[in-house]
């Protein structure tokens, strides 16, 4: 069956022509109070996201990804491999409020916060506005063969995102590795990290790779978040949204002819000047509803504003609103779906709360050495040997530490230390022995606590386990 014409856009994405190949967008610079708003929240926002790496609270970075050696700070908290649990509930608070707000409000964040839109929209379309001009400019650019002007402009525009991406990739790696790590490589010459230096060009090639050529694509293609969509958004979902009803009435969009009036004509306040499908950086018709490529820029907004005003129209023709709201004027609404979330997201951070206050400043571990049988000892003494590992959270050394053994009668020993301590936000490894009287023991594996002590302070306990001689059980 032949696709109708006005369905013909869903056989297609916006930015793929009929051959099946990209079809470059060009769109329109925007302008229009949405786009000068979302320029300050871009402006705070990277300034957040260059400086967060260096802002230190009590000496932590405000927030380091440290996959690598596995230390997290967030806020300034570090986390450790041991807190993998609180990071669970985190990453499932993180999807549930993305699913609430999503419901409510669509791709805001997408349009607003993310990223990709701030640096590909916000820096990198803005420089190519500089140099190569407006859509129409870009257009001919592209067109014209390679004369002077043309390889200034290119070489000029591929060397600044190259540098931003360089940068970029900088800030990644502060993040990734601490910014103190990385003012020490910058200092030492990167020829003495080499390895560092690779990883970060190869950063540098995959964000100027992104921002120079992939763009868009990234939204339509890569992100999974854009996927989401189609389950998250129900009719009373507020997002970008061109009023069809107002658009089209009886007649249908029409082009907008002098000293005519839509109210008598029938025909809807749309005039087909195709300014929303211009300035959209993802390459589509709004009018044809909601889409998967659509960020919620607001980019169209502002641009059908600016035409409904030079129409003596009533601006909104494209705004911010629900389905439900287009089509049967109805106010947002708390559905029980969101109910639901705001329910389940209060609880889990209701929990993660509670957990971040129980956490302990110290985590200790003590695990029997693999392989190890236990070792009969004058005085019928059964002798078992450990690993033990003490991780400090705090930003405080934790000096004079020792343990006892809370469940039994018997010693603890420590090898090679005689006084421990743990650097702040570091930890400890070594080995030691406990030596338990076999008439302690209720059977050959006993389950053994032990307390960590600093001073005569129990900072944590534990448990392990114990071999003893079969006979004892
Ligand atoms: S349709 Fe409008 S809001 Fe959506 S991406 Fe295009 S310009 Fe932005
Ligand atoms: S900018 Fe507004 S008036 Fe112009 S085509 Fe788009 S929706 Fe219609």
């Amino acid at each position: 069956m032949e696709t109708p014409e006005n369905e013909i856009f869903r056989d297609s994405i916006g930015t793929i022509n009929e051959e099946g190949k990209r079809a470059w967008v060009y769109p329109k610079k925007p302008k229009g109070a949405y786009y000068d708003y979302r320029k300050w929240v871009s402006y705070i926002l990277l300034i957040f996201l260059f400086s967060a790496p260096f802002i230190k609270i009590n000496g932590n970075q405000f927030l380091m990804f440290n996959v690598l050696e596995r230390r997290f700070n967030i806020f300034g908290f570090p986390f450790w491999p041991q807190d993998f649990h609180l990071f669970v509930i985190m990453m499932i608070i993180g999807v549930v409020f993305v699913a609430l707000f999503t419901v409510a409000f669509g791709r805001l964040f997408c349009g607003w916060i993310c990223p990709q839109t701030i640096f590909m929209e916000m820096v990198f379309r803005r420089i190519e506005y500089w140099i190569d001009g407006d859509r129409g400019k870009q257009i001919r650019l592209n067109k014209q063969p390679w004369n002077a002007e043309k390889i200034r402009k290119r070489v000029l525009k591929w060397f600044i995102f190259a540098v931003i991406s360089f940068l970029i990739a900088n800030i990644f790696l502060a993040y990734l590795i601490g910014s103190d790590r990385l003012i020490r490589y910058i200092i030492d010459g990167p020829f003495s990290h080499l390895s560092t230096l690779i990883s970060l060009l190869i950063f540098t090639a995959v964000f100027y790779f992104i921002y120079a050529w992939f763009r868009e694509q990234v939204c339509i293609i890569a992100c999974p978040y854009g996927r989401l969509q189609g389950a998250l958004l129900d009719n009373k979902s507020i997002v970008v949204a061109y009023d069809h009803k107002r658009g089209e009435k009886e007649k249908g969009r029409a082009k907008f002819k002098k000293n005519e009036d839509r109210a008598l004509s029938g025909k809807g306040d749309c005039i087909d000047c195709f300014q929303c499908v211009q300035v959209c950086p993802t390459g589509i018709d709004i009018r044809n509803g909601t889409q998967l490529e659509c960020v919620n820029c607001t980019a169209c907004i502002d641009a059908c504003d600016h035409m409904m005003e030079s129409v003596n129209l009533p601006k909104g023709l494209i705004r911010y609103a629900s389905e439900d709201n287009i089509n049967k004027k109805a106010k947002f609404t708390f559905s029980p779906r969101l109910k639901g979330y705001t329910a389940i997201l209060g609880i889990l951070t209701a929990v993660l709360i509670g957990m971040l206050f129980l956490r302990n400043d110290i985590e200790a571990n003590v695990l029997r050495l693999p392989g190890q049988l236990y070792e009969h000892k004058e005085g019928n003494i059964i002798s078992n040997v450990y690993t033990y590992k003490l991780v400090n959270k705090t930003n405080n050394d934790i000096a004079n530490i020792h343990f006892k053994l809370l469940s039994h009668n018997g010693k603890i020993e420590v090898v090679s230390h005689k006084e421990l301590t743990v650097p702040k936000r570091d930890l400890i490894e070594g080995t030691l022995f406990i030596e338990i009287n076999q008439s302690a023991l209720s059977g050959d594996k006993d389950r053994l606590k032990i307390g960590v002590y600093s001073d005569e302070k129990l900072i944590e306990t534990t448990v392990t386990g114990f071999l003893g001689p079969r006979s004892y059980r």
